[in-house]
């Protein structure tokens, strides 16, 4: 690209963030918010589905193609982290990118298109104690044989407003997905942990400088990742400073540092910033219930997506700290449809033997 705006051939404030109009969602919304406060009339489903990122999503078209007739409550702002970005560049079969809005409303439109219903709404308690799993959203009584949770993880932002205006316009979370469109471009990188230091150095790839800014003396990281950042020659460290804006009308054309000791300022003349500060698992309504991580998120079993609670899966960024990427996500929600599809026909199977046996004991053919 000729100019300076790495990430912003249509700069995310001239595209529609609205998903595709949910036909049937709406719907079971109008349907389920007819019974004002859930007057003891739950919507009942054989697969409810929290989260309409890439995992719940595709999750949904699995569930949907196999007859499950999922109902997807998907999250007030629905389509996930891909919505607060422009380009995606890396999901196969968009040879020359897509927005990730647009990307997240086809989802939803192939997830409707095979009857799978979508709540906009946030799910606020859930009862997985007992089958069928209860949860609430708005108010509204939900029923599920099986739960999919795909609620993802939000990447922590410094909260700046600069940040926030500059988000998709040079300024992301995410150096595995975004780093590429700063080749030859100079970009600064915030962060303490092994993530801002492996961020860093992945990005020397494309940067011809790579400023690594944390506001401590010392980084969090693993010594040999600092080491291997500390003698890198692209890199150049700057402990002890804080951004106090990111410098750019509509794209960034560099960053405004504070000193920890308060002593001053500095500018760095930077085309991109990448914030690397952490990740926060969506993970409030369901960790009293689902077993996690050392980090905070949902943990599965073995080599599937089951969590500890039998009928519940999980899938995408609430269980994956390691890729965090849209095709890695949707390949789990693939995945957890596929189990809890193979779940439901064990549970079929398995009533269908018992209610054989009490019929053959002559228990249930007494007048
Ligand atoms: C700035 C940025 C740029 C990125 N660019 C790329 C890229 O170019 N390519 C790529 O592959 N990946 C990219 N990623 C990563 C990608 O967005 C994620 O890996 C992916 O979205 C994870 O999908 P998910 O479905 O697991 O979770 P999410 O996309 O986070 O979706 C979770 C959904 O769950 C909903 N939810 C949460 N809590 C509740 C609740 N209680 N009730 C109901 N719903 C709830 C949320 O509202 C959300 O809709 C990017 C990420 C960021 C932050």
């Amino acid at each position: 690209m000729s100019d300076a705006t790495p990430k912003t051939p249509r700069p995310l404030g001239s595209i529609s963030l609205n998903f595709i109009p949910a036909a049937a969602g709406d719907a079971v919304a109008a349907a389920t918010h007819a019974v004002p406060g859930g007057t003891g009339v739950p919507v009942e489903a054989p697969v409810v589905i929290v989260g309409s990122g890439p995992a719940g999503l595709t999750a949904a078209i699995y569930a949907a193609r196999a007859n499950l007739k999922p109902i997807v409550i998907g999250g007030v702002v629905g389509g996930g982290q891909l919505m607060i970005t422009s380009d995606v560049e890396n999901y196969p079969g968009f040879p020359d990118g897509v927005q990730g809005p647009e990307l997240m409303g086809l989802f939803r439109k192939q997830a409707e298109r095979f009857g799978a219903r979508i709540v906009d709404a946030d799910v606020d308690r859930v009862d997985l104690a007992g089958r069928p799993f209860g949860l609430w959203a708005a108010g509204v009584e939900y029923r599920a044989r099986a739960v999919i949770v795909a609620t993802g993880a939000d990447a922590i932002w410094l909260g700046i407003e600069s940040e926030t205006r500059l988000r998709g316009r040079g300024v992301s979370a995410c150096a595995t997905c975004d780093g590429f469109f700063f080749r030859d471009k100079e970009v600064g990188i915030v962060g303490g942990g092994d993530s801002a230091l492996e961020e860093a150095l992945f990005l020397t790839r494309f940067a011809t400088k790579v400023h690594l800014i944390h506001r401590r003396d010392a980084f969090r990281g693993s010594k040999i990742m600092q080491a291997r950042a500390a003698a890198h020659p692209k890199i150049e460290l700057h402990l002890n400073r804080t951004i106090e804006e990111v410098l750019g009308a509509d794209h960034v054309e560099g960053l405004r540092l504070g000193k920890a000791d308060g002593t001053g300022e500095e500018r760095l003349p930077v085309q991109g910033l990448f914030v690397a500060i952490g990740h926060r698992p969506n993970v409030a309504v369901f960790s009293d219930w689902i077993e996690t991580d050392e980090k905070g998120y949902l943990k599965t079993e073995g080599a599937t997506t089951a969590s500890n609670i039998d009928g519940v899966f999980v899938a995408g960024d609430v269980d994956d700290h390691r890729y965090r990427q849209a095709v890695t996500a949707a390949g789990e929600g693939c995945r957890a449809a596929i189990d809890a599809e193979r779940w439901l026909e064990a549970q079929d199977a398995h009533d269908g033997q018992a209610a054989a046996e009490v019929a053959h004991s002559g228990v249930a053919t007494a007048p």
